[in-house]
């Protein structure tokens, strides 16, 4: 009979409380530390996919994701910016199933902090150091608390702190462009396809448009090139006027939504080449502090849950024997090439997307053929490659 084993996990973000979700599921005894004195994101969308809404409606989050979600399917379109089709977006997995939900960032999180007793998070915890021994890990917070734990997950984002105590310091990528974004009322827009993810590919920018909060809400987001290094904020305030005038001339579709935006917000695009290391011992990082992508693929939150699973289902294998150093390098070793293969894949499509091509007819035929790449990302169960790459020969049944 093994001791349980308490898991902490710095970052209260869709990845952190993501991964206390899954490993409380599998009866792993968890503690969040969030930096901010409440949880919560502000006013944007967020794509959740079927590879990350199979992992959570087997946590039983499905109906509660449906409340909040609005569903994604039909009219979903990739156009020119002057609105001529260049192809469908997919929006089901092999099995036809249309698990893709647009979301309000805070609707997400709520979803994750309710499925969690209030004791398990600590907010008003930024965390400042990390130190480990053969036999746990201590973390320490500014407020003077500090955490003992048998694993420590850093879920801190893409700006970590606790990323140094893994790999050698290195800095995001600025990716030279700004992305604009808000939301517009629904019924401001009857007009509008209700169900519908719409991504307009211009010379050098592209604009999306998707449904949130059971439809209420319609998301859009304007990728504008700049050479101004933007934050990487979720909360700086944009410049509506700017907006517009980035799109002027653009699909008739395009310009009469933007006439309705009363403000914005912007988000300056950030990533990482693949880190060359996700673990320290006791020590493992997840979601952006692991593998922050560009948002061209919608990938970087449903990533981050996929990590949680893999992460919940390895450590489980800790009650038979495994060692937790040995369970977090499995984790690395099956987590590191999916990822690195999404974060490539995210830049890639975003030169499509950004028109990046000597000849649109190349680019128009990726796209078209893009429906393939969507299914690896879709099809994806991660409990069930988690299980099948688990090789527990010499681990105590
Ligand atoms: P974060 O969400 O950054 O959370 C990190 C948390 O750690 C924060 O709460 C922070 O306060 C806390 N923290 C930081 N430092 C400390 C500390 N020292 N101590 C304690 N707490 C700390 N992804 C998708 O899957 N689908 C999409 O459609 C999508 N769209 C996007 C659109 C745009 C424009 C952009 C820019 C990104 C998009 N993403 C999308 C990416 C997604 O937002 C991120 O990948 C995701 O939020 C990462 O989650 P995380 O929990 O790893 O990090």
């Amino acid at each position: 009979m093994t001791r349980q084993l308490h898991v902490a996990i710095v970052g209260g973000g869709m990845g952190g409380l993501a991964a206390a979700a899954s490993l409380r599921h599998r009866g792993i005894r968890v503690s969040v530390y969030e930096q901010s004195a409440e949880l919560r994101e502000v006013g944007a969308g967020i794509f959740i996919y079927p590879n990350s809404l199979r992992q959570m409606e087997r946590m039983g989050l499905g109906e509660a994701l449906a409340r909040v979600g609005a569903k994604v399917g039909s009219g979903s379109e990739y156009y020119r910016m002057d609105g001529s089709v260049v192809g469908k977006i997919l929006t089901t997995d092999s099995s036809g199933w249309n698990g893709m939900y647009g979301m309000h960032r805070a609707d997400i999180l709520k979803t994750l902090a309710d499925s969690l007793p209030a004791s398990v998070i600590h907010t008003g915890h930024k965390c400042v150091d990390f130190a480990q021994h053969e036999s746990g890990a201590r973390v320490s917070f500014e407020n003077g608390h500090v955490a003992h734990a048998d694993v420590v997950i850093a879920a801190d984002g893409i700006n970590s702190v606790l990323q140094k105590y893994v790999v050698g310091p290195s800095a995001p990528e600025y990716a030279g462009f700004r992305a604009y974004r808000g939301l517009v009322a629904a019924d401001k827009v009857p007009e509008w396809r209700r169900e519908a993810h719409q991504v307009w590919m211009g010379d050098g920018k592209h604009f999306m448009v998707f449904p949130v909060r059971s439809g209420e809400l319609l998301n859009y987001v304007g990728f504008v090139p700049t050479a101004n290094q933007t934050i990487e904020s979720w909360s700086a305030v944009g410049d509506r006027d700017e907006l517009a005038a980035s799109f002027a001339g653009w699909d008739p579709r395009v310009t009469c939504l933007l006439d309705k935006v009363e403000s914005c917000f912007w988000w300056g695009l950030f990533d990482r080449r693949p880190l060359g290391k996700w673990v320290n011992g006791r020590l493992a990082l997840l979601g952006d502090a692991a593998h922050p992508m560009l948002p061209h693929l919608g990938q970087g939150a449903n990533q981050a849950i996929e990590d949680g699973t893999a992460l919940a289902v390895i450590l489980q294998a800790c009650e038979r024997g495994l060692s937790v150093q040995d369970a977090l390098t499995r984790y690395e070793a099956l987590r590191r090439p999916r990822t690195s293969m999404v974060q490539s894949e995210a830049r890639k499509n975003g030169m499509r997307y950004d028109s990046q091509y000597a000849d649109l007819a190349q680019r128009d035929k990726e796209i078209a053929n893009s429906a393939q790449l969507r299914r690896s990302l879709y099809d994806y169960d991660i409990e069930k490659e988690t299980l099948q790459f688990l090789n527990l020969d010499g681990v105590a049944a």
